[in-house]
């Protein structure tokens, strides 16, 4: 995902992005091919802002779904998603084609286009902007029954976010607030980190430039320093778990610069610059069983020690979103570092929220649509 995130830009040609697509899936079934020949065929002459044809965008949002999901539906309707939109074609004429879940799909996803048109007004003063988008957030959670087209709408606006540069600035500013307000809480509310932690940097980096240059300046100065510290606790966690008792081929350990959004949040909310902020390193502990994260945590409090207020269990008290993984703060010779510790499946979880089920196709494939349908969104 990272990788094609960095090269989603550089992409120009529908020939190159179609590369992009096999490589995702790279056993497609016929009507995904039918679904790809179609949308090019039906976008023929459309161009983007950029000037680029047009169906470069739903080939990459189609590769974001597949990433995503891996559900073959959901990449046609991903492929056909402004199909009738933008074009002659009806939704019984995809019905036909390629049967009623992914025409219903694509019914969807027009459906918001024609829910954003009423509720969602683009221009005014910054407040009527905020209520007008917290409205069509409501509606689109209110009015969207299947939450794979909320996932394929994702899709999109990750797409559209990332080729953002090709607007100018009071429509990457618009563009980005909606992204803010609307869709990066719909990605929290099904618990697809993935895609929330994109939405919000692409957004913050349009709507805050400055605050987002202090902090890249920052952690590019600091890069080598930040990942010299992250590589030896990394290692000191792997030592201290081999030693008691975990085997190499059990146990993950990742560590990361956390997403510069997050940092932002957090200097705004405790009104300190970006070289006061702490905890700007995590890492990951990734293992089997859930009584392992407990073990795990046994061994960093003993190893470590913990800043005990920002302890949080949610693998025995999971989020509302259905996340679960242990948080623990930790204080080590390389200054505070977070980490998280949860099984590969919580991990799973933890990215993919909702698409999890249809990407691991472990478990219900029912997906619990309560969790979407809370209207109180935090942003
Ligand atoms: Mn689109």
């Amino acid at each position: 995902m990272e990788a094609f995130c960095d090269k989603a830009k550089t992409i120009h040609t529908i020939e190159e992005a179609i590369v992009l697509l096999w490589e995702a899936i790279p056993t497609p079934s016929a009507s995904t091919t039918e679904a790809l020949a179609l949308a090019i065929k039906a976008h023929e002459g459309q161009t983007r802002k950029s000037g680029e044809p047009y169906s470069i965008h739903p080939i990459l949002v189609a590769v974001i779904t597949a990433k995503i999901s891996n559900d073959e539906m959901m990449v046609q309707a991903a492929l056909l998603h402004d199909v009738v939109e933008d074009t002659s074609y009806t939704i019984e004429e995809l019905e036909e084609a390629f049967g009623a879940d992914v025409a219903h799909m694509v019914e969807g996803l027009t459906k918001i286009i024609e829910i954003r048109d009423e509720e969602f007004v683009s221009t005014g003063s910054d407040d009527r902007l905020i209520n007008s988008a917290l409205t069509f957030r409501k509606m689109l959670i209110a009015s969207i029954k299947d939450v794979r087209v909320l996932v394929i709408k994702l899709c999109d606006r990750l797409h559209n976010m990332l080729t953002l540069d090709a607007l100018n600035s009071e429509k990457q500013r618009r563009i980005s607030e909606e992204t803010l307000v609307v869709y990066a809480p719909i990605a929290h509310r099904l618990g697809i980190s993935k895609l929330k932690n994109y939405l919000e940097d692409l957004s913050f980096y349009y709507i805050y430039p400055e605050d987002y240059e202090v902090i890249d300046t920052y952690i590019q100065k600091n890069a080598q320093n930040l990942q010299m510290k992250l590589n030896t606790f990394v290692q000191q966690v792997k030592m201290y778990m081999l030693q008691n008792g975990f085997d190499e081929d059990e146990f993950e350990v990742f560590g990361r610069v956390k997403h510069y959004y997050s940092i932002y949040l957090k200097m705004q909310r405790k009104g300190v610059s970006i070289e006061e902020v702490l905890d700007l390193l995590a890492i990951r502990i990734l293992v089997q069983e859930p009584l392992q994260c407990y073990k795990v945590l046994g061994l960093m409090h003993l190893s470590f020690t913990p800043l005990i207020s920002r302890f949080k269990d949610y693998v025995a008290v999971p989020k509302e979103n259905g996340y679960k993984t242990i948080h623990t703060t930790l204080f080590s010779k390389e200054g505070i570092i977070e980490a998280q510790i949860r099984t590969q499946e919580m991990h799973q979880l933890a990215e993919y929220g909702v698409a999890a089920h249809w990407k691991y196709k472990e478990g219900s494939s029912q997906v619990n649509l309560k969790m979407v349908r809370e209207p109180t969104l935090s942003t």
